[in-house]
């Protein structure tokens, strides 16, 4: 079918809105009309080359939530009307998927970040040329068809612009805190970077009742919005040393650091802040190759660890609709943090992401 994609055609550049040919949906895939997505850094980061080559011309994008117009004849879980939000791709059969963990897929950058379906395919094209499909979903385009299992249904109670970033910010957020580092109610956290990531982090330790939630970052705009989501303690990291305010803060350290920037100066020190046997948590667009140097004598006699976290351990069709209530009950006010945008304004809405002026921006898609 034909459908209307922002393709990207160059690093750096604007994405344009060009018709483009869609395949059917395959016996286990879904076709979904896009309501509304969100951007997420990575889809510049992609675009960029920057933690991945995928080949041009592509239409990135993978916080997409929509109603399923088709299915394929072996589909069971969703059916055409339903609302649904778009995830990660993942192989379904290798160990890390059979025990829940599908975010660290043995097979993981074959079915997000080679351009395909993770067989070597594209169902999109454009007068017979491939362009690259990306996180199993393209969802930066008016349809897709994504694999059953990448697909969670949500409630049509809930507006789709509202679910849609459940795919990526919420997941690595409130799955980081919840799933991965499993924060508890009077525990403490300092969380660096108050982006979509990390506001997503701090509604959830305030959700779960952390006792001390301390937000860092430069931006005195969003530091004031941490504020407002919960954050016991802002600390801007232009005043001075950051490791001293979160000391002075929380004498003795926090239980936990959750660290959204990929800056490893940050990295460091939200390792220097932890208490004895405090857990540093990390996440975000970090290329291959990055190193960083830990006082490994401090992490050892303190019991301190150091942790990777993908997509927050989340196990989308089990944690989505949970995060969906949250939304819907008012623990979880993502509302708070997005920017709304009609599909043509994309460049814009890419423009303001990066330049901070919107922390998550979610395009919205004509009826
Ligand atoms: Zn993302
Ligand atoms: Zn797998």
């Amino acid at each position: 079918m034909n459908i209307l994609a922002a393709v990207s055609r160059k690093i750096g550049a604007p994405m344009h809105l060009e018709e483009c040919q869609l395949e059917e949906p395959r016996d286990d895939e879904v076709l979904v009309r896009l309501i509304a997505t969100g951007i997420c850094h990575t889809d510049m980061a992609m675009r960029d080359h920057k933690i991945y080559p995928i080949p041009h011309p592509a239409v990135f994008g993978h916080e997409g939530g929509g109603i399923v117009e088709g299915v394929g004849r072996s589909v069971t879980s969703v059916r055409p009307g339903d609302h649904v939000v778009l995830s990660f791709g993942f192989c379904g059969h290798c160990q890390a998927c059979e025990s829940h963990h599908p975010s660290y897929c043995e097979h993981f950058d074959d079915y997000n970040f080679h351009g395909t379906r993770g067989d070597g395919g594209t169902p999109l094209s454009q007068e017979g040329t491939p362009i690259s499909f990306f996180q199993a979903q393209s969802s930066f385009a008016t349809h897709t068809v994504c694999n059953e299992r990448h697909v969670v249904q949500v409630p049509k109670t809930i507006p789709l612009d509202l679910l849609c970033p459940l795919g990526c910010a919420v997941q690595t957020g409130a799955g980081g805190v919840i799933n991965s580092l499993g924060l508890k109610f009077g525990q403490s956290i300092a969380i660096f970077g108050t982006g979509s990531v990390g506001l997503c982090a701090l509604m959830a330790a305030k959700m779960v009742g952390a006792s001390e939630i301390i937000a860092i970052d430069r931006n005195p705009a969003r530091l004031a919005l941490a504020k407002e989501l919960g954050a016991t303690v802002i600390v801007n990291a232009t005043d001075g040393p950051v490791v001293e305010a979160v000391r002075r803060a929380v004498p003795g350290g926090v239980d936990f650091t959750f660290e959204t920037t990929a800056s490893m100066t940050l990295l460091r020190q939200a390792t220097e802040v932890l208490a004895r046997r405090g857990t540093c948590g990390f996440v975000g667009g970090i290329p291959a190759g990055t190193e960083v140097t830990l006082d490994v004598e401090w992490m050892m006699t303190g019991g301190r660890s150091f942790r990777g976290i993908i997509l927050g351990d989340s196990d989308p069709k089990s944690f989505l609709p949970k995060m969906a209530k949250a939304i819907e009950n008012g623990s979880f006010p993502i509302d708070r943090i997005i920017t709304r945008y009609p599909f043509e304004r994309i460049n814009d809405a890419i423009a303001d992401s990066e330049s901070g002026k919107s922390i998550k921006a979610v395009l919205q898609f004509p009826a």
